[in-house]
C-alpha cells in the first residue's frame, strides 16, 4: 500500500502552517512550527520565493490533502465525486472529507490526530451501527452511531487523556458525542459554519481544472 513517508513536521513546515499531524506534541513548545517556522531544506530559512498562481493552487491542495492524511489518487477521487454532486463543489469536497470515519473520531475529541484515529480503526476497536468497521475512509451517514467496542483496551487511555485536558475542545454541532458511553451520533451533515474556514477550495478547483 502506498504511503507518504515525508516526516510529518516537514509537511507542516513546507505548508507554512500547523497541520496538527502529531497529536499532543502539536500543542506544545516542541512543535517544529514553533522552533523552525520556515521551509525545510538547507536554504529554507532564507527562502523568499514568490509563488506563481500554480504554486499557490498547488500549496492549497497539498495542505488540505495532508491535513486529512490522504494520498493524491484518493484525493482526486474525492474531488471527482464532489464535482458529480449537486451544489457547491468546494462545500461538497470538504463535506466528503469531514464525514470520513477517521476524521469524525478527531472532531469528537476522541483522538488528537488522524493517525491515532486511523490506527484504532484498523485495529477494530469501533463499530458503526453495531457492526465492526475497520476502514478509516468509511463515509458515515446521518443517523449512524459510532461506538467503541465494550471490551476495547483503548477506553482507559482515551478517558485519561480527556480527563487531563486543560481546555475542553469544542465539538461541532453536527455530532452528538457521549464520552462516557463512548458513542458518537451523526446528527446531520456539516454545514458551511462547521467546515474548516481556512481552506480556499476555489484554488483547488482551479488546480484540477488546468
Ligand atoms: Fe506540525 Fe504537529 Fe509537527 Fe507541529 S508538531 S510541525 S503541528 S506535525
Amino acid at each position: 500500500m502506498a504511503r507518504d513517508l515525508t516526516p510529518k513536521c516537514k509537511r507542516c513546515r513546507r505548508e507554512g502552517k500547523k497541520l496538527f499531524l502529531k497529536g499532543a506534541r502539536c500543542n506544545s513548545i516542541k512543535c517544529a512550527m514553533v522552533k523552525r517556522k520556515y521551509a525545510p531544506g538547507i536554504h529554507g530559512a532564507n527562502q523568499k520565493k514568490r509563488l506563481t498562481d500554480y504554486g499557490i493552487q498547488l500549496r492549497e491542495k497539498q495542505q488540505l490533502k495532508r491535513t486529512y492524511r490522504i494520498l493524491e489518487r484518493q484525493f482526486k477521487k474525492y474531488f471527482n465525486k464532489a464535482k458529480g454532486q449537486e451544489g457547491e463543489m468546494g462545500l461538497n469536497l470538504l463535506r466528503l472529507l469531514e464525514t470520513r470515519f477517521d476524521n469524525i473520531l478527531v472532531r469528537a475529541n476522541i483522538f488528537l490526530s488522524r493517525d491515532q484515529s486511523r490506527q484504532s480503526i484498523n485495529h477494530k476497536h469501533w463499530t458503526i451501527n453495531q457492526r465492526g468497521v475497520n476502514i478509516p475512509s468509511y463515509q458515515v451517514k446521518v443517523g449512524d452511531i459510532i461506538q467503541l467496542k465494550e471490551n476495547s483496551s483503548l477506553r482507559k487511555s482515551i478517558d485519561e487523556r480527556i480527563n487531563h485536558e486543560k481546555t475542553k475542545k469544542d465539538i461541532p454541532g453536527w455530532l452528538s458525542v457521549d464520552l462516557k458511553k463512548m458513542n458518537i451520533k451523526i446528527v446531520n451533515l456539516p454545514i458551511t459554519e462547521d467546515l474548516p474556514a481556512n481552506v480556499n477550495t476555489k484554488l483547488i478547483v482551479e488546480f484540477y481544472s488546468r
